[in-house]
């Protein structure tokens, strides 16, 4: 009998297609950038977007040739870029094992998330100390904002652009069907080269011992939103002389949950990201751009529009951040213990595939009950700018929007996965994220 193809033709599309992928391509770049001109020191939206000026938002903007060639910008995020690819590569890890891939092997992972945050610690407290507080790096940060963000959004062009091209290459090495062919994602594979370029073609890019798509989604992106936030705190102290509390508690929780997924990077290695998604602009815009840009708006917004939170508030917040975290943690090791056979007890459903199904404690209680915690984390981070302006919780918004796109992904996957166990598994936990509403 003859092998099946190691990279089948892409038969259906996402994101309806070409079309939805070339809009998505445009649009959110373009948003992210709006969301950013709508916080500026001279000028921000206050309340239901009254005082919104279009004039304000592109006539801030400087052509897009002074982005293009602006050899101080490139060369500082390239600097960025090539200083944690270095450290990644350097720094000692564990070594641990991706899933089994389409051709039988399984990529090995450097784990050195905690020596790469002591690292950048050790550096932030150095400068502090040599720079006296000055810390011209974070001013540099905060004052080139907006210019920072349009590098990361052209930088992921090029970056979706290369590994698009490299994933026609033949490997170096033989793969252990014994070709030189590059195992491709499942949705990746379409033949047109807009919706391969956006999905992402190569499952796994890498370049020499550095995995591209693992090194994006938990080192650039995820790092520098820490320092727009430390710069936004450092920026209000430089200016007033004191620390704002709203300002402090969106550093500490964002802090908090940004060295929380570093630090337990290996969980990642089995989500769908590094499982199942090829890495496009998709991914590259996402990691690099999109979320150091957009999540960091509420700390950015504090930084222009400082309120004062007081103890009860703050308080408040904190039990939704903590109820938040509790339900997103303590379900994501469960499934993971439960999926390493530490917590036999627990009550399941035997699948034809020979894996099981969990469906007892936190996962009788929807079928994403994690995207709840993680959610409500989402929610606390927003309300630390109070009620000035819905513009704070676009987050929150934008967050639950990717969930539920998430959870419709997955679901398709494990239906085609599992057939009727799944089925089972839907009448026995109906609830898909929220218990007893969705
Ligand atoms: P899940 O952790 O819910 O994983 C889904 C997969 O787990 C399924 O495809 C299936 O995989 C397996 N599975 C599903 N149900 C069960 C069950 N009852 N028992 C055992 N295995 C099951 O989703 P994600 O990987 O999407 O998310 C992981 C975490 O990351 C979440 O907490 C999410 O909130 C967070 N996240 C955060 C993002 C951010 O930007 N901050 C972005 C995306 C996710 P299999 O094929 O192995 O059976």
């Amino acid at each position: 009998m003859s092998e099946a193809p190691l990279n089948p033709r892409t038969r259906s599309y996402e994101f309806y297609g070409v079309p939805g992928v070339l809009a998505i391509s445009v649009g959110l770049p373009v948003l992210t950038i709006v969301l950013n001109q709508l916080i500026r020191a001279d000028y921000y939206i206050v309340g239901p977007f009254s005082n919104f000026h279009w004039e304000q938002v592109w006539n801030h903007l400087k052509p897009f040739s002074h982005y293009l060639y602006n050899s101080e910008l490139w060369t500082y995020y390239m600097a960025w870029l090539f200083v944690l690819a270095f450290l990644d590569v350097t720094l000692p890890g564990r070594k641990m094992r991706g899933v089994v891939l389409r051709d039988g092997s399984q990529l090995q992972y450097k784990i050195n998330g905690i020596a790469m945050v002591s690292a950048l610690v050790l550096i932030l407290c150095v400068r502090w100390n040599v720079t006296r507080g000055d810390m011209p790096e974070l001013q540099y940060i905060y004052e080139h904002h907006t210019d920072i963000c349009i590098i990361t959004v052209l930088f992921s062009v090029v970056l979706a652009t290369l590994t698009y091209i490299c994933s026609f290459l033949p490997q170096l090495r033989r793969n252990k069907r014994g070709t030189k062919e590059r195992i491709l994602a499942l949705g990746g594979n379409t033949g047109n080269p807009i919706y391969d370029w956006f999905i992402g073609r190569e499952l796994n890019p890498r370049l020499g011992a550095l995995d591209v798509k693992l090194f994006c989604e938990l080192r650039p992106g995820m790092l520098l939103w820490l320092l727009i936030n430390l710069s936004c705190l450092h920026q209000h102290y430089i200016n007033t002389g004191q620390l704002n509390d709203a300002l402090l508690l969106v550093n500490i929780l964002q802090g908090f949950y940004i060295l929380d997924g570093v630090l337990n990077e290996e969980g990642l290695l089995t989500m769908m990201d590094i499982t199942t998604d090829g890495f496009g602009f998709m991914l590259a815009f996402g990691d690099l751009a999109l979320v150091p840009f957009t999540y960091s708006l509420q700390a950015r917004y504090l930084s222009v529009s400082p309120i004062e939170l007081g103890r009860n508030r703050i308080a408040a917040i904190c039990a939704v951040m903590l109820i938040g975290y509790w339900i997103f943690h303590s379900s994501n090791t469960q499934k993971s213990n439960f999926r390493q056979g530490k917590l036999p007890h627990l009550k399941s459903i035997q699948t034809t595939r020979g894996t099981k199904l969990l469906c007892d404690s936190w996962w009788a209680m929807s079928q994403h009950i994690n995207y709840f915690g993680d959610w409500l984390i989402s929610l606390s981070w927003c309300l630390c700018t109070g009620f000035q302006t819905p513009l704070t919780y676009y987050y929150s918004l934008y967050f639950a929007a990717l969930l539920l796109h998430r959870q419709t992904r997955d679901e398709e996957k494990c239906r085609q996965k599992y057939g009727d166990s799944w089925k089972e598994y839907e009448s026995q936990v109906p609830y898909k994220i929220i218990p007893y509403l969705y």
